[in-house]
């Protein structure tokens, strides 16, 4: 049975949002004997209710209107966050690299771009607990790190996983089966991986971990209470400044729960827009700047095997050999991995990125079988003109809506232009006919970045704001470069690191 607090009770803590941000810090706290409450715009899922079929799942995608704007606008709704108990880990992808160590001082190494207040090696000892906490299968040897080990073999390789394992060999690209957040052996009620390939819709063997099948429930066994339904929409301040409460609607109707310290981990698009909506630790001007999302172009091509890339794990073989290209006319890097994605996903890829339509597009659907990809994720660097703002559009939150402004500069548009030729190259020598390229960008990251610098910076380097000492962040927001690792990882051990922070303090 799940514990209650009153609102007008003062909890120690509020959480706002249950995803990758809130998960790991939410469970710390409740095995700290702390009074918590979550607030989730979403709700609880009962993981035998996934569908494998991408129409029947759009609840699991943040579908709120969201404008987007620039030279490369990114899209949203399933692209890139998720709404529910789990937040976006019901439906992410469970790729889990770590950060490399060159990402962590980027400014340092190329003089662009920005360092990040810790060392990789710092965080190190939180990355090993979170791949213990949510299990975290991959290869026995890591050819990019040595010392690396994983406690579980890896998954199976998905066909386009295998054929780009044969482009790259011939390539003299080293490749290794790729760390996955998704069981290949079974522990604690949860199944191992069945390789249907339904990732991206929930996983209904709880084989992939989110946070709802991991760091969740030991929070509600520890006391804390998760409510759902409940959209903040405005901080509280006292008049000394201090975060009083937070105000949310629950089924149209405005509360509000009084805490002793408020944890925003809504992501990089709800946090800031809660934060400018409420007029609450901007006095810098910071807040909703450096927006960055990764670089995730893909390129498809047509094989004369049978592929069906919708069976297996789709992210199973990666390269990290362009991490920093010796050729590289720009800084920092890529990853490539394995692709594969259920149909509809895909026509909508090829819609967007052959620009067909109609009945061509109908027939080059027909391909669906024979058909693989791969991809990149692409570092990118903040820059001033990426930006979150507040619309003129209000929703039905009684917020404004935010206006995500995002354009590639020119190390972006250098870095996707040696990816494409890279990858071009692997799936000619995998064999690949009628290739084709999808341009796209993927996740939301930066807005509330994390650093020293109270004027440049929204929180410190452990996530508490440099202006209102009760108010922390723990979310994608707070992140100083995008990195070419994909983001989940750093971002769970971030919280735990975020939560020894506040219990010391
Ligand atoms: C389709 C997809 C695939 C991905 N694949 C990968 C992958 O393979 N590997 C990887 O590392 N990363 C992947 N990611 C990214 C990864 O999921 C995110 O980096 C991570 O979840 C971000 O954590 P977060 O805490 O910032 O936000 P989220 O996990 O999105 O959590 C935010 C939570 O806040 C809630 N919320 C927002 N606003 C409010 C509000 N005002 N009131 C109450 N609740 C609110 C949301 O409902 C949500 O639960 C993927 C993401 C998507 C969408
Ligand atoms: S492929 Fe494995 S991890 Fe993905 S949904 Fe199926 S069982 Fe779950």
């Amino acid at each position: 049975m799940m514990r209650r607090f009153a609102p007008n009770e003062t909890v120690d803590v509020v959480v706002v949002g249950t995803g990758a941000g809130a998960g790991p810090l939410l469970a710390r706290f409740a095995a700290a004997g702390l009074s918590i409450v979550a607030l989730e715009a979403g709700r609880f899922r009962n993981p035998k209710n996934f569908t494998p079929d991408e129409l029947g799942s759009p609840d699991l995608y943040w579908m709120g209107e969201r404008l987007s704007a620039g030279e490369t606008p990114e899209a949203f709704g399933s692209n890139n966050s998720g709404i529910g108990v789990g937040g976006s880990t019901l439906h992410w992808g469970a790729f889990t690299p770590r950060p490399d160590p060159r990402e962590f001082r980027l400014r340092s190494e190329t003089g662009q771009g920005e360092d990040w207040p810790l060392s990789v090696a710092e965080l190190l000892p939180f990355i090993e607990r979170v791949e213990r906490d949510i299990g975290v299968s991959g290869p026995s040897h890591y050819p990019w790190d040595a010392g690396r080990s994983y406690a579980m073999p890896p998954v199976a390789l998905n066909a386009p996983a295998q054929k780009m394992q044969r482009g790259c060999a011939a390539l003299g690209i080293v490749t290794a089966n790729a760390p996955a957040a998704v069981l290949t052996r079974a522990r604690s009620g949860r199944s191992n991986c069945r390789n249907c390939g339904a990732c991206h819709q929930g996983c209904r063997n709880d084989a992939k971990a989110s946070t709802a099948n991991t760091y969740i429930p030991e929070a509600i066994a520890g006391g804390a209470e998760i409510r759902t339904g409940c959209m903040a929409v405005d901080i509280e301040q006292s008049a000394d400044g201090r975060v009083r409460s937070i105000v949310y609607r629950k089924d149209g109707v405005l509360h509000s729960q009084k805490c002793r310290a408020l944890f925003l981990c809504a992501g990089a698009v709800e946090t800031p827009r809660l934060l400018l909506h409420s007029e609450a630790g901007n006095s810098n001007g910071q807040v909703g700047r450096n927006y960055m999302a990764h670089i995730a172009t893909q390129v498809w091509g047509s094989f004369d095997d049978e592929m069906r890339m919708n069976k297996g794990y789709p992210s199973s073989l990666m390269t990290e050999d362009f991490l920093r290209p010796k050729d590289a006319d720009f800084a920092s890097g890529y990853l490539i991995q394995s692709l594969g994605v259920m149909p509809a996903t895909w026509a909508n890829a090829m819609g967007r990125g052959r620009e067909i339509r109609g009945q061509a597009l109908t027939n080059a659907l027909l391909g669906y079988n024979r058909a693989g990809g791969i991809g990149i994720n692409g570092d990118c660097l903040p820059s001033d003109g990426n930006h979150l703002t507040l619309s003129d559009e209000v929703d039905e939150s009684g917020m404004r809506k935010p206006l995500v402004t995002f354009s590639y500069g020119a190390n972006e548009t250098a870095m996707d232009a040696h990816a494409l030729r890279t990858m071009r190259q692997i799936w000619e020598a995998a064999g690949a006919t009628d290739i084709w390229v999808a341009p796209r960008s993927a996740h939301t990251i930066g807005t509330c970045r994390m650093g020293g610098d109270p004027d440049r910076n929204v929180v410190d380097g452990v996530g508490r704001s440099h202006e209102i000492d009760n108010l922390w962040i723990c979310d994608n927001s707070t992140f100083p470069s995008a990195m070419a690792a994909n983001p989940a990882l750093t971002q769970m051990a971030l919280s735990l690191r975020t939560a020894e922070a506040f219990l010391a303090s």
